[in-house]
């Protein structure tokens, strides 16, 4: 006999206990299926911590979700009892004329956010630890910071549970059909069957999100902790996170917690792979070359010899814009990947955006940009 739920979650990671929360807060019977544990570090929310920020250069239009996320995340701070979100600013800077600063520009314009300019002699004041080039501009935003990552799913899966949510781990789903209003999911330990699904598979959207026209592209990224020889980094000092645009590639990094060490990663590259489940954790050659270029031109006060490191996946779509949509072929389905290296911070907007989109078959929120039939995100020929 399977058993029954209105709506079923599967994977569990930062969309999916975004979304199980969202779901039980509504008073429904709800149930999340996930193949590993909670908070794990084998799919793409984990590693301590990510940047989140609001002046968005990708699209203004996820300036709103941005905002009601920053909102949630507080509310979900104070239901979790411990700090999630830190405001601890953001220094961005790049060309002026690439995406990221003029980007960053026109989004602060059109929703009236709060974005300062960094003269050359502020950089030279406040950020000793940057060497930034005398043909890039940077700017700052106060209200940029960081996540801290495995604590914010956890918090939302505690939550979840806490208003009623059936959370399974260590199983893992095999297939799913939706008929006419009925879900029926088949896991290697059973079978549920619920009137919504929600489909948030991070790197295995391959494998559950089949047969639609979008090429989910799965992009190994490794991310370093790099000891530092100064306090130039230190968030105790009040350093934020960074994000430079360079010629090399974008790289972004964290203020240091322990004044011992500097999380940085490679944002714009990686290698492609096919099973996420075999992916090589160890560092491979072509991992460290471009971060030790960035280090010695951006920021030669850190050491380029990494003292640990995390490995970690991007679902990337060919513009690099997350999917986020009803099934094109199943009303009562909601799908949600694709978030191309970019969308941890979303993760309690795009989870109650989810739970709309499963049980009510709309959403208030704009999110047309996000269809998951638009235009270019079929696979190149
Ligand atoms: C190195 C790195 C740095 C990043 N930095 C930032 C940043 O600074 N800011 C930012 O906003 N974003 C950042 N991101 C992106 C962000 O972390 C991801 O977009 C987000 O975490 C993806 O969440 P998800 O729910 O799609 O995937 P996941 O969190 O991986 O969740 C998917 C879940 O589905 C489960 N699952 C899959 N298949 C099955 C199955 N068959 N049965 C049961 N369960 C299944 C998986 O086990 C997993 O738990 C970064 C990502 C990486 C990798």
């Amino acid at each position: 006999m399977s058993e029954q739920f209105d709506c079923i979650v599967v994977g569990v990671g930062g969309f999916g206990s975004g979304a199980l929360d969202s779901v039980a807060s509504r008073g429904l019977n709800v149930l999340g299926l996930e193949r590993f544990g909670i908070a794990h570090d084998r799919g793409s929310s984990h590693g301590h911590t990510r940047v989140t920020r609001q002046a968005y250069f990708e699209h203004p239009d996820y300036v709103p979700l941005l905002i009601e996320s920053y909102r949630l995340w507080d509310e979900l701070a104070e239901d979790f009892g411990q700090p999630l979100l830190d405001r601890c600013g953001l220094l961005l800077a790049g060309h002026p004329d690439g995406p990221a600063v003029s980007g960053t520009r026109f989004a602060a314009a059109e929703h009236g956010l709060t974005l300062e300019d960094v003269s050359r002699k502020r950089l030279e004041d406040d950020f000793p630890g940057f060497a930034i080039p005398e043909e890039f501009e940077a700017v700052w935003e106060a209200a940029g910071g960081f996540l801290f990552v495995e604590d914010a799913v956890t918090a939302h899966i505690r939550r979840a549970v806490d208003r009623g949510a059936v959370l399974k781990t260590d199983e893992t789903v095999i297939s799913w059909t939706a008929d006419n209003g009925a879900v029926e999911v088949t896991t290697d330990r059973g079978r549920y069957q619920a009137g919504a699904l929600i489909l948030a598979p991070g790197a295995w959207a391959p494998d559950l999100i089949p047969g639609l026209p979008i090429h989910w592209d799965i992009v190994r990224k490794p991310l370093f902790w790099f000891p530092a020889t100064n306090d130039h980094y230190d968030r105790a000092n009040g350093s934020g996170v960074f994000f430079l645009e360079t010629p090399g590639g974008d790289f972004y990094g964290f203020p240091s917690l322990d004044g011992q060490t500097v999380k940085l990663a490679e944002h714009s590259a990686g290698l492609s792979i096919e099973d996420p489940l075999a992916v090589d954790r160890d560092v491979v050659d072509a991992d460290l070359p471009p971060l030790v270029e960035y280090l010695e031109t951006y920021m030669p006060s850190l050491s380029t010899t990494p003292d640990r490191h995390a490995v970690c996946f991007y679902t990337r779509t060919p513009d690099r814009h997350f999917v986020v949509d009803r099934h094109p072929e199943h009303s009562h389905v909601a799908i949600a990947a694709g978030f191309s290296g970019h969308g941890f911070k979303f993760t309690p907007a795009i989870g109650a955006t989810l739970a709309d989109l499963a049980l009510d078959g709309v959403t208030d929120r704009r999110i047309e940009f996000l269809s998951a039939t638009r235009p270019g995100l079929a696979p190149q020929d």
